[in-house]
């Protein structure tokens, strides 16, 4: 033996461990639920989640039982990720955005044992319970609260039941290859399928979510994750925010425009997350209320794609550098961001800008490749666009209670969606496979078609999807919705592409709706949309 490095397994546990005695006054601010705004810190979160974890052992779970919750994000849910987790338990967190039936399809399928409760979700998991039959514990996040126990037969109490639990206690030395966590996807198609992270992917997607080109939360930081906690784990800043020990905002139920802007300004947030439709909201209270967003210097977006018009206002009203990722569950969720290279930075400022618009490059750790039906590799040259197949160390394997010959495609993951590569491994999507326009054997992209409706200053929204046309098969039309006080004309809409995008892609038919149909994750649902206007060109020839 010539010498050897220690090897200590990746643990979740490790990184609330670290944050405990290298950040342990570091400040964490919470909304929550039930009493109002608290300043804890880290260390008195890490606390709890050791007593949280003893007292889940009390319980007498088998290892790997899933614990569920339906929370907003907040203090307590946070040390529940820990406590569950760091106890080899699978910190499973649910949607409260889905429909009861899908809720029901994954407790079930989940069979969670223990399931974690904010008050806002009492009076559904009321109704649900008799449904639920592998359930054992429901506990609300809270202090007692007796009109709550009349409503759900043995409910317990979070800020009692941590208190049955030891607090020296220590947390298991587990395999890092053990679940952690769970989270399903919204399943537009089928019934929602679920991704079971590991200790290990975890730990390695948060290392890599922190190297400077990736996001880089820093100790220096204030972080909004304004996406949600049951939502792929707040796009892991829950965990790599603990590894760099930076200062967190949990915003709790209340995501309007207002409130952020409210929580950015009196937190002095530096850097805040979140899909696109969350900071229209925001972009529109801040110019409303007069708001120079001072403190926040970065935004990190993506769960769709961000329109180029959001990059430009967050840049030149606020100053504020929008870093745009892509990724998904799958992956857990980080395949690629958007920072620019060396090379870039000597070029006219137009053109740096202009780079910075899609949906970057991956970090270390992930695997990207562009193929075509036959799946053949498409070569990276920026053009070639096809099937954008992934690998990586925090890239699903196989679904929860699936094969892996279910789930992969020749030992890569089939993302569903299409795109193309550049020489740099700069990525661009064009669009889902479902949502790409097939106009007479050409395609178009909804994606970018909606990034150039979005930056017209009377639309305050906008979807573009294929309906049916008797000679090309589809047709683009525009959903817009009106940005308030304004009414532009169909014919000002079309004309606006005119100049941006060859004649041939521009949209038949522009049709006015008050709001978009959203899923449960904030995406806009085409199929809907499709439904509803299937036959609007079809009508007209
Ligand atoms: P998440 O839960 O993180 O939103 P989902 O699994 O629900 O992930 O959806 C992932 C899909 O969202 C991707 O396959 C892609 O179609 C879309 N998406 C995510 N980020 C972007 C982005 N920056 N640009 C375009 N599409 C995106």
């Amino acid at each position: 033996m010539l010498g050897q490095m220690m090897t200590q397994p990746l643990l979740i546990s490790s990184l609330i461990s670290h944050a405990e005695r290298y950040h342990n006054d570091t400040e964490i601010v919470s909304v929550n639920a039930m009493d109002g705004t608290e300043v804890t810190t880290w260390g008195q979160v890490a606390r709890n989640a050791r007593k949280l974890g003893s007292a889940l052992g009390k319980l007498g779970l088998e290892p790997q039982a899933r614990c569920a919750t339906i929370a907003w994000n907040n203090r307590r849910h946070l040390e529940i990720y820990y406590g569950t987790s760091g106890s080899d338990l699978v910190c499973h967190t649910v949607n409260p955005r889905l429909f009861p039936e899908q809720l029901v399809y994954i407790f079930n399928h989940a069979e969670d044992r223990v399931l974690f409760i904010d008050r806002t979700f009492l009076p559904l998991v009321a109704k649900l319970r008799d449904q639920l039959p592998e359930l054992q514990h429901v506990i609300l996040m809270g202090p007692r609260d007796d009109e709550a126990a009349a409503q759900v037969e043995g409910l317990l109490f979070y800020d009692e039941f941590i208190e049955t639990g030891d607090a020296d206690f220590a947390w298991p030395e587990l395999d890092e290859n053990t679940a952690s966590s769970l989270c399903y996807t919204s399943g537009t198609t089928g019934h929602p399928k679920g991704v079971l992270y590991s200790h290990r992917s975890t730990v390695l997607h948060a290392f890599a979510s922190n190297t400077p080109d990736c996001i880089g939360y820093s100790a220096k930081d204030i972080v909004l994750p304004v996406v949600p906690m049951f939502h792929v784990n707040a796009w892991g800043a829950v965990y790599a925010c603990a590894m760099s020990g930076a200062r967190m905002v949990l915003p709790g139920q209340d995501l309007h425009g207002e409130a952020l802007v409210k929580l950015i300004d009196t937190w002095k947030v530096t850097l805040a997350m979140g899909v696109p439709t969350i900071w229209l909201g925001l972009l529109g209270y801040a110019e409303q209320a007069g708001s120079q967003l001072t403190s926040l210097k970065r935004t990190v977006v993506g769960g769709s794609a961000c329109p180029p018009s959001m990059i430009t206002e967050f840049r030149e009203t606020y100053g504020v550098d929008t870093i745009h990722a892509w990724g998904m569950s799958e992956m857990s969720p980080l395949g690629s961001v958007n920072q620019p290279l060396a090379k870039h930075l000597d070029l006219p400022l137009e053109e740096q800008y202009r780079l910075r618009e899609n949906q970057g490059r991956p970090p270390f750790g992930v695997d990207l490749k562009v193929v075509d039906d036959a799946g053949n590799e498409l070569p990276r040259d920026g053009q070639a666009t096809g099937e954008l197949h992934v690998s990586g160390h925090w890239v699903l394997d196989s679904y929860f209670r699936k094969t892996r010959e279910e789930t992969l495609t020749n030992g890569w993951f089939d993302t569903g969606d299409v795109a193309s590569l550049d020489p740099d491994g700069y990525l661009t999507i064009r669009d889902r496979s479902k949502d790409i326009i097939k106009s007479g054997g050409e395609w178009i992209s909804s994606v970018e078609l909606e990034n150039i409706a979005i930056g017209h200053p009377k639309l305050a929204d906008a979807a573009v999807v294929g309906v049916h046309h008797d000679k090309w098969d589809e047709r683009p039309i525009l959903v817009a919705v009106k940005a308030q006080g304004e009414s532009p004309g169909e014919d000002e809409l079309r004309s606006y592409y005119e100049d941006k995008i060859a004649h041939w892609q521009i949209p038949d038919r522009v049709v006015f709706v008050d709001a978009l149909p959203r899923n449960a994750t904030g995406k806009v649902l085409k199929r809907d949309l499709r439904a509803q206007f299937n036959d609007i060109l079809s009508e007209t020839v």
